[in-house]
């Protein structure tokens, strides 16, 4: 099964996939965690992507797409794979469907408002990725990652500022993806305001897992 989650950044994509991963047992592939895993490491390809992702700008097509073809031959995705933001862009969609069969895409829907009251709430661990919130998804102990131990912090890219650009480069170059994968019949929209509980919920019903 490969499933693809669209949405706005905050949208929950993260926390979703998270939960399809273990009810699966597929992987979940997120670009933006293999980026800044990138620019961490300080690859010839993280350094060239930070400036981009530091301004909510998209980094290039070819660098996205050869960065998730590399991570496609890993052996644990040969039943498949959660994509977590990716593809952000028609190009990149395009690119996808030449190289795997995309079986279903859920679009988690929520208002501009919302995500940009989450965002300012985010907390993310710096070496598994892990995502929280300070209200609606607390680690066990503050700043401190349930999974791994290390501490958890404010990306640069969630400042109000750089979220407002998100957004706006999301609906302009990643929610046409909608029309894209409805005309292929694989769309699926999920309310996602709601708790994490109720979102999984819903993930549950699109995927016929109950
Ligand atoms: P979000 O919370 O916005 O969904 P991500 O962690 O998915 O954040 O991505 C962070 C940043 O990494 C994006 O703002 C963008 O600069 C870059 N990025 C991630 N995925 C892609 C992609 N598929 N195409 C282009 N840029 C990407
Ligand atoms: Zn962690």
């Amino acid at each position: 099964m490969t499933l693809i989650l669209l949405g706005a950044p905050g949208a929950g994509k993260g926390t979703r996939a998270e939960y399809i991963m273990e009810a699966l047992s597929i992987p979940s592939i997120s670009t933006g965690n293999l980026l800044r895993e990138a620019v961490k490491n300080q690859t010839f390809l993280g350094l060239r992507a930070k400036d981009l992702m530091d301004a909510g700008k998209l980094v290039s097509d070819e660098v996205v797409v050869s960065m998730v073809k590399d991570r496609l031959m890993e052996p644990d995705c040969a039943n498949g794979c959660i994509f977590d933001g990716f593809p952000r862009t028609l190009h990149q969609a395009e690119e996808l469907d030449k190289i795997t069969n995309v079986d279903m895409v859920i679009s988690i829907e929520v208002p501009d408002e919302v995500i940009e009251e989450r965002m300012t709430g985010r907390r993310v661990c710096q070496s598994c990725g892990a995502t929280y919130h300070i209200s609606s998804a607390p680690p066990k102990i503050a700043d401190v990652c349930d999974k791994c131990g290390d501490a958890l912090i404010v990306r640069e890219d969630d400042s109000p500022e750089v979220v407002r650009q998100r957004l706006h480069t999301y609906h302009e170059q990643s929610e046409p993806l909608k029309g894209y994968y409805e005309a292929q019949g694989k769309l699926r929209m999920i309310v996602g305001t709601g708790t994490v509980e109720e979102g999984q919920k819903l993930i549950a019903k699109v995927l016929g897992i109950e």
